[in-house]
């Protein structure tokens, strides 16, 4: 097959997103042509956006950002043979070298050698979905159930994070779970947790209109609007306001004959939240760190160490896509799709981003997860 024309939004650098028109090479041995039907926007795409870098990942080449995506293989490259055109897949945006120890033991989202689409942390950089054609390793792609719409599929990248993280803690049918933060991965850890089998579910969040979306859509059983106050002067009255904020969650809304939640789901990365979170787990509880943003946060580890609640990080996720894919496919996550509020066509990426920084489209609607696509 010859070269193919395709419309790519490429970063240049901080607020320099182009459409570009370029040229795509057929899919080399092993890979598939996917011709991208939705990509599900998320906070690192954002920071690449507004800042040209992630972190420490600076930008240092135009690059596409995107990497929650699904479509549809438009061609197949040579030696492949258990995939074909036309056949509807999500791509799994991680190629890990599959011949570490950490790969080789399941753990492969802790490779060194990680090549992630939409990240500039190896050079050359490669490239995300946020184009109409994209070239993948046909290892790294899912195939979608019937059911599973392109949207939903594009989402198993975001509920793998949560997914990953709920086998890290380990949640079980009874238990009780409390996420922190009202966002679209706090919406899919509780989506997750009662996937589990968790009875009670409560999502706390600064913004009431998030808070009143989860508890109204059936995302968690009750929520608790915090309170916004101003920041601490100190950190000792950062970590009394965290321990008193524990107290008013566990009093208006913990599990009845216990001190605490099971299992508690930090989705904010904020520092507070996150010292908090360690007050709400009971005894022999786990709290899971799934929210970025504050690389180094004072945390108060006697109430963890003491009370052996377990603080366990997460790094993407390993193994999950088929789970994902097959939870979607069972209907074990009603109703997640309305997750997807904000919709925009590929030709209008730089809409979508502002949309996305803005936190609400042009109407005013509050934005919960926001798709670039084939719209
Ligand atoms: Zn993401
Ligand atoms: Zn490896």
């Amino acid at each position: 097959m010859s070269e193919q024309s395709n419309l790519a939004a490429v970063l240049h650098g901080a607020k320099d997103l182009r459409l570009t028109k370029r040229p795509i090479s057929a899919p080399a041995p092993g890979e598939a042509q996917v011709a991208i039907k939705a990509t599900g926007l998320c906070g690192s795409d954002l920071h690449y956006y507004i800042h040209g870098r992630n972190g420490e990942y600076v930008l240092k080449t135009p690059m596409c950002l995107g990497h929650e995506s699904a479509g549809i293989i438009t061609a197949i490259g040579e030696g492949v043979t258990d995939y074909k055109v036309g056949e509807r897949v999500a791509i799994e945006a991680g190629v890990y070298c599959g011949a570490c120890r950490l790969c080789k033991t399941g753990r492969y989202n802790l490779c060194t050698k990680m090549r992630f689409n939409s990240s500039a942390k190896v050079f050359p950089h490669q490239d995300g979905s946020l184009q109409s054609l994209l070239n993948h390793p046909v290892t790294h792609l899912h195939k979608l159930p019937d059911s599973c719409s392109y949207e939903a599929a594009a989402l198993v990248e975001p509920l793998s994070v949560v997914l990953h993280a709920a086998r890290r803690a380990h949640i079980a049918a009874g238990q009780t779970v409390l996420v922190l933060g009202a966002g679209a991965v706090g919406l899919l850890a509780l989506a997750v947790a009662k996937a589990h089998g968790a009875t009670h579910t409560v999502v706390v969040d600064i913004n009431e209109e998030r808070v009143k979306f989860a508890v109204d859509e059936g995302f968690a059983t009750s929520g608790y609007v915090l309170p916004r106050t101003p920041r601490p002067e100190t950190s000792a009255a950062g970590l009394e306001a965290a321990k008193a904020t524990a107290g008013d969650i566990l009093t208006g809304y913990g599990p009845v004959d216990s001190d605490g939640f099971d299992v508690v789901m930090e989705c904010t990365g904020v520092e507070t939240c996150m010292q908090a979170a360690i007050h709400t787990a009971r005894p022999g509880g786990k709290v899971v760190f799934i929210g970025m943003g504050t690389p180094n946060a004072t945390l108060p580890i006697s109430a963890a160490a003491f009370r052996e609640v377990d603080l366990l990080g997460v790094f993407r996720y390993a193994n999950t896509y088929p789970d994902a894919l097959a939870l979607f496919g069972s209907g074990r996550l009603p109703g997640v799709e309305k997750l997807v509020t904000t919709r925009f066509p590929l030709e209008k990426v730089n809409e979508a981003f502002e949309a996305l920084l803005a936190g609400k489209d042009k109407d005013g609607n509050m934005i919960m997860k926001l798709m670039v696509g084939d719209y």
